[in-house]
């Protein structure tokens, strides 16, 4: 549905079923779900769309590679997530006519030293008794896989379910499911504040900073690290989400494809293929606030590690420095579901994790707009869980 004009945008609407604030790859995989499932949508995005955090991310879908025995919900979550994928693609695909940049390419994680060789046999034993398939390589059999890996590699990991994806055309493809199903899509649509109604047969009301007000019964906060920002929401339903920037780097290969085809991990860092002779190179962890300025000694350590540990990545063409901010929660989970408002949703604070989570934000987030019981999995990340330090931490 296109935009309202000025006049039309003054006066109250009949409410929507549902308005996204965020066209994020969350608010927009929530929105376009919502939209099949038969809801009136509208995303109210600030900037571009895909243009947040997820417009800097690399796109790994690692639950596998980043298992954290500390966080066995988490480690459900994302390969819940996972599983979902290919389907949520194929059926992407179809509904966008378009290409989402998903490549299934594995991920070896590597050892450049016996240090770092003995730490990966910890997580080989982490893995295998969590029952998570990981296979272990001698460096031959890994530069087999990969001969474009150092000569020096001590010992390799191959997570073969553990793939990628590009977050941009992934965002591009989620837009343009949205726009066909029907759904409304607003960029340069910033909302300042929420009027909440307390309850009954009224709607939310959306403010936008240019005074605009949109009503709608169902509103879902998908505004990334910025989630927090909005005004109007009671101090004991806010959600505490903080910036993590990570600094990472794009380049190209004119030689083509063959450097690397599958996500390398290594100590410090990553190396993501797009399949094409582009790969993404990342990245610093720093709780700087919202600094998203790039460093030298970033782009350095990032640089030496990977050319030390893929030799031929020195020829690659840097193409784009960047900086992002992860969305991370106290306790570095998601927050997935209604408030303690009724109609008031979250879907915020998927720090590392938000490109692979994204289906099933979609699909836990629309079951409870369509009114179905939270599923198990959706309980450990309520929005509820952070009531009380909310209310503890508001002046
Ligand atoms: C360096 C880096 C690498 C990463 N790599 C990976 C990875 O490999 N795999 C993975 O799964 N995740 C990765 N992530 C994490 C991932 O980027 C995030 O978890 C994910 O992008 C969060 O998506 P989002 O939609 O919640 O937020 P965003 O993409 O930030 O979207 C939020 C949107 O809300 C809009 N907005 C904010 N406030 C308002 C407002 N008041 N009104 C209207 N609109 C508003 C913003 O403009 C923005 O577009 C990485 C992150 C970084 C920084």
């Amino acid at each position: 549905m296109p935009a309202q004009g000025g006049f039309l945008r003054n006066r109250i609407q009949a409410p929507i079923d549902v308005a996204v604030i965020g066209g994020g790859v969350i608010g927009l995989a929530v929105a376009w779900r919502a939209r099949q499932r038969g809801f009136t949508v509208t995303v109210l995005e600030r900037g571009e769309l895909g243009g947040g955090s997820t417009r800097v991310a690399a796109g790994m879908l690692a639950p596998i590679a980043e298992a954290d025995p500390s966080e066995a919900a988490l480690l459900e979550l994302g390969l819940a997530s996972l599983r979902s994928y290919p389907s949520f693609i194929e059926q992407l695909t179809r509904a966008s006519g378009r290409e989402a940049g998903y490549l299934r390419c594995g991920t070896l994680l590597v050892a450049r030293d016996r240090d770092e060789a003995e730490s990966l046999s910890r997580e080989l034993e982490m893995r295998t008794s969590l029952g998570l398939p990981v296979q272990r390589l001698r460096a031959s059999e890994a530069r087999g896989l990969e001969p474009g890996l150092a000569p020096t590699i001590r010992l390799a990991l191959l997570v073969a379910d553990d793939h990628a994806i590009d977050p941009r055309t992934l965002t591009a493809a989620l837009g343009g499911a949205l726009a066909r199903a029907g759904g409304e899509l607003r960029t340069g649509a910033e909302v300042r504040e929420l009027e909440l109604s307390d309850g009954g047969e009224d709607a939310h009301r959306v403010v936008l900073a240019g005074g605009e007000r949109i009503s709608a019964r169902r509103v879902v906060i998908a505004a990334g690290v910025w989630s927090a920002e909005i005004e109007g929401i009671p101090d004991h339903c806010r959600v505490p989400v903080r910036p993590v920037k990570g600094q990472i780097m794009r380049l190209r290969d004119p030689a083509g494809p063959a450097l690397l085809t599958r996500v390398i991990r290594m100590a410090a860092g990553y190396i993501v293929p797009r399949g094409d002779g582009r790969y993404v190179l990342g990245a610093t962890m720093e709780e700087r606030g919202f600094d998203t300025t790039v460093t030298a000694g970033a782009v350095f350590e990032l640089l030496r590690d990977a050319i030390e540990l893929v030799p031929g990545f020195s020829e690659l063409v840097i193409e784009e420095l960047s900086a992002g901010l992860r969305p991370g929660t106290p306790d570095n989970c998601p927050v997935i579901g209604e408030s303690e408002i009724s109609g008031l949703y979250w879907a915020t604070g998927h720090h590392r994790n938000g490109i692979l989570l994204a289906p099933i934000t979609a699909e836990l987030l629309v079951g409870e707009l369509a009114g179905e019981q939270p599923s198990e999995l959706a309980a450990g990340f309520a929005p509820g869980r952070f009531a009380h330090a909310a209310a503890e931490s508001a002046p």
